[in-house]
């Protein structure tokens, strides 16, 4: 991890496995870059952050399951929607590791993607609940938590939402050092604003911490993929301080890095009805980006983020930017882990979404 050759100490305190494949690669999006008439346009591909499944995901995990496993745990517990991103991935490499993964998740839109990532989820073994909303779920996960601590005799890890607690939001600070080096190394210019999807908080923190401690100027544009309940600027504060408290604990030499107006703007009007609900111009820039670029986005984060940045570069405001659009979804391809798999081996609450009809992004 980078973060370790410019804060050497932390190597011993806070623990981290590699499970993904680093750096992703910085590319420039000409052909998009042109229809929207920006020079510089550029795209950071997380989605190829791991060999069986990538996204944002992973740079979090490998500082989450790394604790998980210094503190002897035998499983993990997290939490998400019914086609969570996160849980998938948290299934995945929780289970390479040989640790036991539960899911506990809420109702959601369907769509193809969910399908794909609850049978993919099966099939590498994670244990998978559904309930209806939070406060169910969080009963259902009480009664989860002493089953599995009587059954392995060990108090799961807690993973929260997204991955997004401090330790797992170290994993995005040290993203912006990559980020930092592959400018250095000439790979692309400096952007003048990084647009990336915002849903539990800890990819856009980590990065605003990273760029912060690299002393880059670069502003970041969190787009809100959640309802402001869940996602606002109160949260994301409180996330910011308590990661540079812990990176400070960690290693008193660590800087009191500060949130400042101009490091990050959150924009709300890309939502649409709600999480996971697609809109029109995220279908629209999910088309752009595969038919241009070839580049896989989704409509609950990545269509509605690349959507801010079409709709400010078709409104003048971003000319003779350079902008770097930061992809979190997955690029690999899921269906080895899912062919073969029947829905009907899933617990009854998931069958559902197999029997719908699910939203297109291709409307
Ligand atoms: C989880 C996720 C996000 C949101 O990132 P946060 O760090 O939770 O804000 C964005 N894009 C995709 C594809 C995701 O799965």
């Amino acid at each position: 991890m980078l973060l370790y050759e410019a804060h050497p100490s932390l190597e011993r305190s806070l623990p981290h496995i590699r499970l993904g494949q680093f750096p992703t690669p910085v590319t420039r999006l000409a052909r998009l870059g042109e229809v929207l008439g920006l020079e510089a346009l550029y795209l950071k591909n997380d989605g190829l952050s791991g060999e069986v499944y990538g996204g944002n995901k992973v740079r979090k995990l490998e500082l989450c399951l790394a604790e998980a496993v210094r503190k002897g745990a035998r499983e993990v517990l997290t939490f998400g929607y019914a086609g969570s991103n996160h849980a998938l991935a948290t299934g995945i490499y929780a289970r390479r590791l040989g640790l036991g993964a539960i899911s506990m998740l809420i109702e959601q839109p369907n769509a193809a993607y969910v399908r794909r990532n609850l049978l993919a989820a099966h099939r590498v073994g994670a244990e998978l609940h559904q309930r209806g909303g939070p406060l169910r779920l969080a009963l259902a996960t009480a009664l989860q938590l002493s089953r599995h601590t009587v059954g392995s005799g060990r108090l799961p890890y807690l993973v929260p939402p997204g991955g997004s607690s401090s330790v797992g939001t170290v994993g995005y600070v040290n993203a912006a050092l990559e980020l930092d080096a592959q400018i250095r190394a000439g790979q692309c210019p400096q952007p003048d604003s990084i647009y990336v999807a915002c849903g539990s908080l800890g990819t856009a923190v980590g990065l605003a911490i990273g760029l912060k401690l690299v002393a880059r100027p670069i502003r970041i544009i969190a787009v809100r993929v959640a309802t402001g309940r869940y996602v606002n600027m109160e949260r994301l504060r409180r996330l910011y301080a308590t990661t540079v408290t812990l990176l400070r604990d960690r290693d008193p030499s660590f800087p009191r890095l500060e949130l400042q107006p101009n490091d990050l703007q959150m924009r709300k009007e890309f939502l649409g009805p709600g999480y996971a609900i697609f809109t029109a111009p995220g279908n629209d820039a999910v088309r752009l980006a595969a038919a241009l670029e070839g580049v896989d986005l989704e409509g609950t984060y990545t269509g509605k983020t690349l959507a801010a940045l079409i709709a400010d570069a078709r409104a003048g405001a971003i000319d003779r930017h350079t902008v770097l659009f930061w992809n979190t979804y997955n690029a690999r391809d899921l269906s080895p882990l899912t062919s073969g798999v029947d829905y009907h081996e899933l617990p009854a609450a998931f069958h559902r979404y197999f029997e719908r009809p699910v939203q297109d992004t291709m409307v």
